[in-house]
């Protein structure tokens, strides 16, 4: 392997400080940029003090020169909650950013990842979501924000690629869940387990009957370096999720078996407008373009995600 030197956007976030850890357990030089909106400093506290670690805060809406071989952008909060607050900036992080690091790649003849989402999917019609379905989103919602950007993104990141032969990846993730989650990040998983460990009710919103295919972190960042390793001439965009479908209201059931003590109760909250009804990946890309499929089953990663959410909890 030859030691690279690569740049992480949103590296402090949940997904990215995973894969600072991945890379520089696989010997490379890792630049994590992020501007600390939902990420924090306690997801990448035990790498500072690695000589191959460097952080950098830094808004990637603002351009930045530094000198890299590889780009994974991760950049953009994820949680509706989250992406909603401040949703002008969302489009901005997603498409001023895209064309910030898409220059950068130029610039250095860098290989640039695309942290894409099912969202691009928008509310489904189709099921199991193929890459070729080019999705229904409603341009005007409060959801668009995240949506239309990431889709922007991958416009700019395939025109990017005509245009100027720049090498790209393009990675559509479906729900992942994992340690390094923000206690209020606000997504389901996430919710469900920190209600459950501090006995509060447990917010299923609608009447629980929508359906999300939950997929492990460690399966992700597989899918993730498998895509950017791969050759030149595939550029995705490829689905990376677990095609094992749940509802919301069985996620919540698991949940409250694997915390038996928990004294939650389910309540039921208004659906948020345009929540998606239903999810799943369609992987035969992957499979067959990758080699990778997701290991983890959705109780292993909960347990793991459990235990997380316990120790943090316990530290606060
Ligand atoms: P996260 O919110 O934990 O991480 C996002 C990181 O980006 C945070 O550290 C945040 O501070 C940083 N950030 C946000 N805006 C920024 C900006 N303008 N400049 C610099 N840094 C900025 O979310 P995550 O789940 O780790 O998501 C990482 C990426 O993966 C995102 O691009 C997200 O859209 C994508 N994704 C995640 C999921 C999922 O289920 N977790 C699904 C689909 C796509
Ligand atoms: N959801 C819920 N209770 C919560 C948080 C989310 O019932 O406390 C639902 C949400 O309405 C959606 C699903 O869980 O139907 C997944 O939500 P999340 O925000 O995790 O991801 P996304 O909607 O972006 O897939």
């Amino acid at each position: 392997m030859t030691k690279k030197k690569i740049l992480v956007t949103g590296g402090a976030g949940f997904i990215g400080s995973h894969l600072c850890r991945r890379l520089l357990a696989e010997g490379h030089d890792v630049l994590c940029v992020d501007s600390l909106f939902t990420g924090s400093k306690d997801n990448i506290a035990d790498l500072l003090p690695n000589k191959n670690f460097e952080f950098l805060r830094h808004d990637i809406v603002e351009p930045l020169v530094v000198e890299v071989d590889q780009i994974y952008n991760l950049a953009c909060p994820a949680s509706p909650v989250h992406y909603q607050y401040n949703p002008v900036h969302t489009t901005k992080t997603s498409v001023n950013g895209a064309i910030n690091m898409l220059g950068l790649a130029r610039r250095t003849k860098a290989r640039i990842l695309q942290a894409s989402t099912s969202e691009v999917y928008g509310d489904p019609e189709i099921h199991p979501q193929p890459e070729t379905y080019w999705g229904r989103v409603n341009t005007v919602g409060p959801r668009a924000c995240y949506d239309e950007g990431k889709r922007c993104a991958e416009t700019l990141f395939f025109d990017y690629h005509r245009q100027h032969k720049l090498e790209i990846k393009v990675l559509r993730i479906f729900n992942t869940y994992g340690p390094n989650m923000h206690p209020n990040d606000g997504r389901v998983v996430s919710n469900f387990i920190v209600q459950a460990l501090q006995n509060k009710d447990i917010t299923i919103y609608g009447d629980g009957s929508q359906t999300r295919s939950f997929q492990y972190v460690d399966d992700l960042l597989e899918g993730m370096l498998r895509l950017m390793n791969s050759p030149a001439d595939f550029t995705g965009p490829v689905n990376i999720g677990n095609p094992d479908e749940f509802t919301i209201k069985q996620l919540a059931e698991k949940v409250l078996e694997l915390i038996p003590g928990s004294k939650s109760k389910l309540i039921y909250k208004p659906l948020p407008q345009d929540d998606p009804r239903q999810r799943q990946p369609d992987i035969r890309l992957a499979k067959e373009k990758l080699g990778w499929e997701p290991k983890v089953k959705l109780n292993e990663g909960l347990v793991k995600t459990v235990e997380y959410f316990r120790r943090t909890l316990a530290a606060k």
